[in-house]
């Protein structure tokens, strides 16, 4: 693919959208790890990348659950922006761009081919405007196309454009690197890494989704797959989506064992289990064993603590590119943040029950509601 000049037409500074404020930079660490790209900052430690996106962007009555396309994007750029910086606040040192499912194929399924270029134009400037601003890396990203058939060429030629064309757009956006992600086909996923070879010269993070069974599509191991995808050239390879962390971590270790190059680890936080270890298979015994996903998940979301605890064991196995995927919020990725020793700026106001109205230890809190503390 030719590269196309860049827009002249648009200088970061002038939009009216910057009004939305940046959140203040975590101090020394990150104004050290400024320009610094992704392998540095991998060959010192942990590199912490938000996503789940469209997951919060549903909860907060911006997109539709289903087709999950992120129409946001021209309906309401300023939420798309506050997201990114509010997953900055809490700890996150890579801006993805919101190009999940903004490939030609989904936006066949909505009727909306025609918005293929500016919808994936608008999700580069809008992630690079905060990236540029906060310091954070600015990530491009392809994902699952849903079309793609080992048998069928005419699907495989069409994939090869999805891969080929966004990573194009993001190249001209000026992405530090890119992520591959929620590829459930080792196949898929080699084409993604393909593109990103042939179209760009910046690192490649791939990540495979792996459903219920524990295998990827083309019935490899995750880390047989990870394995090929090192030896394609992958910078880091691990899993992304699907998985809780206790469901996830398992096959994490195989993959870790398995390779020498970065693993990458990106949960959902959601409580899957050995019987039902995706968060499409959840089953909500409380309405009638309904399947959960996607938006009857709530009773299975992972507690802080819990992804605090992820992040802990991902970290004394080496897995160094952090992440939770769709579910989380916020709140996940600074618990993420904090399990690495950081204090982003949320932590100013991570939990300090120390004066609370009956729980509190501080002198100011009054007899009369501690002692009451028994009967809440
Ligand atoms: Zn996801």
């Amino acid at each position: 693919m030719a590269a196309r000049p860049r827009s002249k037409a648009k200088k970061s500074g002038a939009r009216k959208r910057a009004a939305v404020r940046a959140p203040a930079r975590a101090g020394s660490a990150r104004a050290a790890a400024k320009g610094r790209g992704l392998l540095e900052r991998l060959t010192d430690g942990a590199v912490i990348c938000a996503e789940g996106y469209v997951f919060e962007l549903e909860r907060r009555g911006y997109l539709q659950a289903g087709a999950f396309v992120p129409e946001v994007l021209f309906d309401h750029p300023e939420v798309v922006e506050q997201l990114h910086l509010d997953f900055v606040h809490a700890g996150s040192d890579v801006t993805q761009a919101l190009t999940y499912y903004v490939h030609r194929e989904k936006l066949r399924v909505i009727g909306r081919e025609q918005d293929l270029v500016p919808m994936n134009r608008r999700a580069l400037e809008i992630a690079r405007g905060v990236a540029r601003r906060t310091g954070t890396l600015l990530a491009g990203d392809l994902c699952n196309t849903n079309i793609y058939d080992p048998a069928d060429k005419s699907s495989l030629r069409e994939v090869e454009r999805i891969f080929a064309e966004q990573v194009g757009w993001a190249v001209e956006a000026g992405v530090d690197y890119f992520v591959a992600e929620t590829i459930a086909w080792v196949g898929e996923a080699l084409m993604a890494l393909a593109a990103i070879r042939r179209y760009s010269k910046v690192p490649a993070v791939i990540t495979l989704a792996i459903h219920r069974e524990a295998l990827t599509r083309d019935g490899l191991s995750a880390a047989e797959a990870c394995r090929r995808l090192e030896a394609a050239g992958a910078d880091a390879v691990g899993l992304n989506c699907h998985r809780g962390p206790a469901t996830m971590l398992p096959l994490l270790k195989e993959i870790r064992a398995a390779v020498k190059c970065h693993v990458a680890a990106l949960p959902v936080p959601y409580r899957t289990t050995a019987a039902q270890p995706s968060f499409m298979s959840l089953t909500d015994p409380c309405c009638g064993d309904q399947r959960a996903f996607p938006v009857g998940l709530d009773p299975f979301v992972c507690t802080r603590q819990e992804i605090f605890d992820f992040g802990r064991e991902a970290s004394a196995h080496d897995i160094r590119y952090l992440g939770v995927c769709c579910g989380a919020g916020p709140h996940h990725i600074r618990a993420l943040a904090e399990s690495l020793g950081r204090h982003p700026p949320a932590s100013r106001f991570s939990a300090d029950m120390s004066r609370h109205a009956f729980f509190g230890t501080d002198r100011k809190i009054r007899k009369i509601q501690t002692d009451y503390r028994a009967k809440l």
